[in-house]
């Protein structure tokens, strides 16, 4: 039996067991503070199954801060490049022209990634930060190609998983939400999305029974990781649909945006973990499952943390239309993109507890933790994740869509 099968069976097994005790289980891992609370939700398996594995999952080496400064690449051009894929600046930045060998109207930030529209050999067409077209010189920046064309699912090798890691928000007058401390959210997404990539780009072991992830074992890096906030401090706003712009070009297959949530409606016994999919009929099926994926893993990475937990009554994945364009996606960065996506939730960044975690390298690895186990199972088996999932609600809100592009900066070299 291969460690799939063996990881399925482990499951099972666990998963009838724990069904029996999961009722006390919650009760036993109740803290002081929630314990006032009843269980509105009744658990669900993948509930069971993290709270019949509990164990520090979130101990190992990598699990202090990852982010380093992001050195700026040299001026190179993948072979297999033509015109359509990602650039990235290269260092001391790059001329911006709104024409093909047109005047420079700004020098672009080093270590920015675009995506790449076309090219004619010399000059590269952009698509900006900020929605707008430019080309840029091929002598000043990196190249990478789109990605071929694979199946994702049981038999693919993680090495040829391309990835696009969306941390939500940014620049200075897209922050996210703000927690009761001042902590912002497009500080912690950051932080996130980059121990994320930091354990796509490594090999790794998980002990499936368990989500421990160790530092050597069977899991070859991914093929390539982009993320959408770039550079060294990758604070700059990008608007949505430059960033599934990215994930398009690169033909990635999935793109997972990191968000954490705000406001909520119950409280819960177990983390109120949400994870929206695209619901567009070619797409659904995909995303679903690495929504379902992401939400069962969420629940195992952080039920072993203290919280006040908080929630929607539906927790799990999810999915928005917006009530203006009926049929369209409510969330922009999960209707413009043309790949698999999902927008995470891992918990609330408005709550005092959940905040307190929030900040801490511990929890934050854990979030990344989970996605990174999603992210494996997604691309190397079949599997339809044991989280909830509900059919589309249409969103009342206006809220949600692109924006205009007035006030955007597209971010400078110093
Ligand atoms: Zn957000």
């Amino acid at each position: 039996m291969n460690s799939l099968g063996a990881f399925r069976l482990t499951v099972g097994i666990i998963t009838m067991i724990a069904v029996l005790f999961s009722v006390a289980a919650i009760a036993k891992d109740r803290s002081p503070a929630a314990t006032a609370t009843t269980l509105i939700d009744r658990p669900s398996p993948q509930m069971a199954i993290a709270a019949a594995s509990r164990k520090p999952v979130e101990s190992q080496p990598w699990g202090v801060p990852p982010v380093a400064a992001e050195a700026p690449p040299s001026p190179w051009i993948d072979p297999a490049f033509s015109g359509r894929g990602t650039i990235t600046i290269a260092r001391g930045g790059a001329a911006l022209a709104e024409t093909a060998g047109g005047p420079a109207t700004m020098t672009v930030r080093e270590g920015v990634t675009f995506a790449a529209l076309s090219w004619d050999g010399e000059w590269i067409e952009i698509q900006t930060t900020c929605s707008s077209r430019g080309f840029v010189h091929r002598s000043q920046v990196r190249a990478d190609a789109a990605a071929p064309d694979v199946t994702v699912g049981a038999g693919l090798d993680f090495s040829q998983a391309v990835i696009v890691v969306d941390p939500g928000h940014g620049g200075p007058r897209n922050i996210g939400g703000v927690g009761p401390q001042g902590t912002t959210e497009k500080e912690v997404v950051l932080d996130i999305a980059r121990r994320v990539r930091d354990l796509l780009n490594g090999s790794h072991g998980v002990d499936w029974a368990t989500g421990e992830i160790t530092t050597a074992g069977p899991i070859p890096p991914a093929g390539r990781v982009i993320l959408t906030r770039t550079g060294k401090d990758a604070d700059y706003e990008v608007r949505l649909d430059s960033r599934a712009a990215i994930a398009n070009a690169a033909n990635a297959q999935a793109l997972v945006s990191i968000h954490t949530n705000a406001g909520w409606a119950v409280e819960l016994n177990y983390p109120g973990s949400d994870v929206y999919y695209q619901s567009q009929p070619e797409l659904r099926p995909q995303s679903v499952r690495l929504a379902r994926l992401i939400a069962e893993e969420f629940q195992r990475s952080f039920l072993r943390f203290d919280a006040n937990w908080t929630g929607e009554e539906r927790t799990g994945a999810k999915s928005r239309e917006s009530k203006i364009n009926p049929g369209q996606q409510f969330y922009g960065v999960l209707r413009h993109t043309e790949v698999p996506a999902v927008i995470a939730e891992g918990a609330y960044i408005n709550s005092v507890t959940q905040e307190r975690l929030l900040r801490t390298p511990e929890f934050r690895q854990a979030y990344a933790n989970a996605v990174y186990r999603a992210l494996v199972r997604y691309f190397t088996t079949d599997e339809s994740g044991g989280a909830k999932s509900w059919d589309p609600d249409v969103y009342p809100s206006t809220r949600g869509n692109a924006g205009g592009v007035d006030g955007c900066v597209i971010p400078s070299q110093p």
